[in-house]
């Protein structure tokens, strides 16, 4: 029988691996914008490859496709109708690809967009909307929740509590978009003692931020809860100008974000860093958020010391023409001109 989420954090880091929305998005399967995972229903066999592609390189959950596939969002582009389809079919897949490997699965809620920390009946909407998705997932079958990208506190102590209704355990993570604090005003190490504190059994960051600029946070979020950490960057270069992607800007002065990031993307080396200076931090789930390819995972997953199915393709570079020790008189004169 496979661990649970419990068992496998005792037994030493785990790897997450999302940023589906993002990589389906520039396969051609969803639309920017919306960023709904129409997909889902409309091209299942894609999200089965991703899925799948993440699981070679090494990542321990296959979380469902339902990002997004809530209410609010279906009825901005018309299929309100699918929303039950939808997120059913999403956690079957994440199912059936989890059982080719040893991965978990977990349900996924994120930010409704209809919560609003001064208007009180909004509370009752979201948690309506997160008692739906979720209700589905829980009977499809799912280990865990993971409850992500909250701007809110507040939101995401309502997702907790449908999470704990529903006997889940619960991943509960703030989206850092701001310098220090949540939309609603609390520091993100407290908005996560507090997540704690209620009973989730993972709390941390993920998305918005890369690598560099979400390290001191998750360091402080470390040093404040005695439960599991987990964090989740988007794999790209913001710095103390642009600590987020939505602030990158393009030489020119454009916004990068969400659909011109790639000249700011992180290499598999510094995704590899990441994960082992998050460990080294203490963190129990490292992961990777939107922009995210299994090249990335898979980095990320040797550097953890594993050897994971696409470990068999890994680099060789040995074997290079161009960088091999017995290159030739002849590709050595190509290599000239080529370094020059
Ligand atoms: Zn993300």
């Amino acid at each position: 029988m496979s661990a649970s989420i419990a068992e496998r954090l005792r037994a030493g880091t785990m790897l997450g691996a999302e940023g589906y929305v993002f990589e389906l998005e520039r396969r051609g399967y969803i639309k920017a914008g919306p960023f709904v995972p129409e997909v889902v229903l409309d091209f299942p066999d894609a999200v089965r490859q991703l899925h799948r592609e993440f699981l070679r390189a090494g990542a321990d959950v296959m979380v469902a496709l339902t990002y997004y596939a809530h209410r609010e969002k279906l009825r901005d582009v018309g299929r309100e109708g699918d929303l039950e389809a939808m997120n059913r079919q999403a956690v079957r897949i994440a199912r059936e690809v989890a059982r080719e490997g040893d991965a978990l699965v977990a349900g996924n809620v994120c930010n409704t967009w209809a919560y609003d920390p001064d208007d009180p009946s909004t509370v009752a909407t979201v948690r309506a909307m997160y008692a739906e998705q979720l209700g589905w997932a829980a009977e499809e079958g799912v280990d865990f929740v993971i409850s992500e990208t909250n701007d809110y506190l507040g939101e995401a102590l309502i997702a907790l509590e449908v999470i704990q209704d529903l006997g889940l355990p619960a991943m509960v993570t703030m989206a850092p978009t701001q310098p220090k604090l949540t939309r609603d005003g609390y520091e993100y190490a407290d908005a996560c003692r507090i997540l704690a504190a209620e009973g989730a059994q993972i709390v941390g960051l993920n998305c918005d931020r890369g690598p560099r600029t979400m390290l001191p946070l998750i360091a402080r979020i470390r040093d404040t809860v005695e439960c599991a950490v987990a964090v989740q960057p988007v794999p790209y270069r913001t710095d103390a100008i642009a600590p987020t992607m939505e602030t990158l800007r393009s030489p020119d002065g454009e916004r990068a974000f969400p659909i011109a990031l790639d000249s700011f993307t992180c290499t598999r080396f510094d995704m590899a860093q990441f994960a082992v200076q998050a460990r080294e931090l203490g963190v129990n789930y490292v992961g990777i958020c939107c922009g995210a390819g299994p090249h990335h995972v898979r980095a990320m997953a040797e550097a953890l010391g594993r050897v994971v199915p696409a470990s068999k393709y890994s680099p060789s570079m040995e074997l290079h023409p161009m960088f091999r020790a017995d290159v030739s008189a002849k590709d050595a004169a190509f290599l000239h001109s080529w370094n020059a």
